[in-house]
């Protein structure tokens, strides 16, 4: 729902200013439109139903997926596509799902990942904070009345979220009305630092997430092009400053491409980098006047950089999701890489090679790939 065109039209109707509140609430809690929203005046209704369209966004397509995961391809007023995902996950206990929903920032994405099939597409703008609401509303509204609602939501969607943080964060404060609290929403970056550091000064305890993909400079470059731009280990900076604000471990993604980046080495790299430098007690205790020799030497201190590494970050391990020739082919006609993705065993070893360094890792489950829904996958295409 357009926010500000409610707003302008409630006041053009000199209604008080508890309406629009009320409009709200109707619509986080899944009204279908305005005429089931009671407590109004029955000519507001009418008049609002006849003024602003009850969604900014128009549903092209919904598709759905066995493992229940559902794709929405919408289209902003002026023509843009954009899609979103609604993601269904046995729970780990009860009987009962959780669900979490997938949102995008913006149409298309200026960033050119080359293994990613929304870096290809064309990127036509921000989408305005209504925009973003109205995708978890869309799927707020198709929950069945006795089903579970979506609880969780991440930014890693179509987009980068730090380049478009001002409607993102205007977002993210209507969502806990839908159920979906600060610390379960997750904002996914590649790395755009001026938007980490903007999201550590704020006050939501947001989640960051971060799009590693490679702890050597020169491969990260070459993988994701914003790398020269800002190069990772400013961006790791950027991050453990967040952490020491925020005290929010940061998640660090991590698509695992067969020969590219998933040898036993990069994993000790990644690890490495992770662990950071290694600091003394003096330096880790600002204050502190005398430092203690820890016993054992070397060996002591490299242990202290893995349990640093361990309160700050965590990584998730992204099996690739394949994106077809017609997704890989640029607007100038260029094709992208073709990657492969690692072999199970070998996501396996890199996850144990991480956590014996002391990085807790874990694997992403892949939901919606038939649907062309999982990460990296969305092309603002539908389908095919
Ligand atoms: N621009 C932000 C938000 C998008 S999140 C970011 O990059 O973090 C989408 C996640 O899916 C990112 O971690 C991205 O690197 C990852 N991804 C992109 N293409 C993928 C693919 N083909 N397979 C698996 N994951 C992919």
């Amino acid at each position: 729902m357009d926010f500000k065109l409610l707003e302008k039209t409630l006041s053009d109707h000199a209604q008080p200013h508890f309406r629009a509140r009320q409009v709200w609430a109707w619509a986080a809690r899944g009204a279908a439109g305005f005429e089931q929203m009671t407590d109004l005046p029955g000519a507001l209704r009418a008049t609002l139903a006849e003024r602003v369209p009850f969604s900014s966004l128009a549903l092209q397509v919904e598709t759905r997926a066995g493992d229940g995961t559902v794709k929405a391809l919408f289209r902003t007023v002026d023509g843009h596509p954009l899609e979103a995902v609604m993601m269904s996950y046995p729970a780990r206990s009860a009987a009962r799902v959780r669900r979490s929903v997938c949102l995008s920032s913006q149409s298309g994405c200026p960033l050119t990942c080359t293994f990613c099939a929304t870096g290809a597409m064309h990127f036509a703008r921000n989408l305005s904070a209504s925009e973003i609401v109205d995708q978890a509303l869309h799927f707020r509204r198709s929950c069945e009345l006795d089903g579970p609602l979506p609880s969780n939501c991440v930014f890693m969607g179509m987009g980068e979220p730090l380049l478009n943080l001002d409607s993102v964060l205007a977002a993210c404060e209507r969502l806990p009305d839908l159920g979906i609290s600060h610390r379960h929403t997750a904002i996914s970056t590649v790395g755009w630092i001026p938007g980490i550091e903007a999201l550590a000064q704020q006050e939501m305890p947001l989640r960051l997430a971060l799009s590693v993909h490679a702890a050597e400079e020169a491969l990260r470059s070459q993988l994701m092009p914003v790398n020269e731009r800002h190069p990772l280990r400013d961006v790791i900076d950027a991050c453990r400053a967040f952490y020491a604000r925020k005290r929010r471990r940061v998640f660090v993604e991590y698509v695992m491409l067969a020969g590219v980046n998933d040898s036993y080495a990069q994993a000790l790299e990644l690890a490495r980098l992770l662990s950071g430098p290694e600091r003394s007690t003096a330096e880790r205790r600002p204050g502190a006047t005398r430092t203690r020799r820890a016993p054992g030497g070397p060996q002591d201190s490299a242990s202290r950089g893995e349990r640093n590494a361990a309160a700050i970050f965590k990584v998730n391990l992204i099996p690739y999701n394949p994106i077809s020739a017609a997704r890989r082919a640029g607007e100038n006609g260029s094709l992208r890489p073709a990657y492969t993705g690692s072999t199970p065993a070998a996501i396996a070893a890199f996850r144990d090679a991480l956590r014996s360094r002391g990085i807790p890792t874990t694997v992403r489950l892949t939901r919606g790939r038939e649907i062309t829904a999982a990460c990296g996958q969305l092309a603002g295409k539908g389908v095919s």
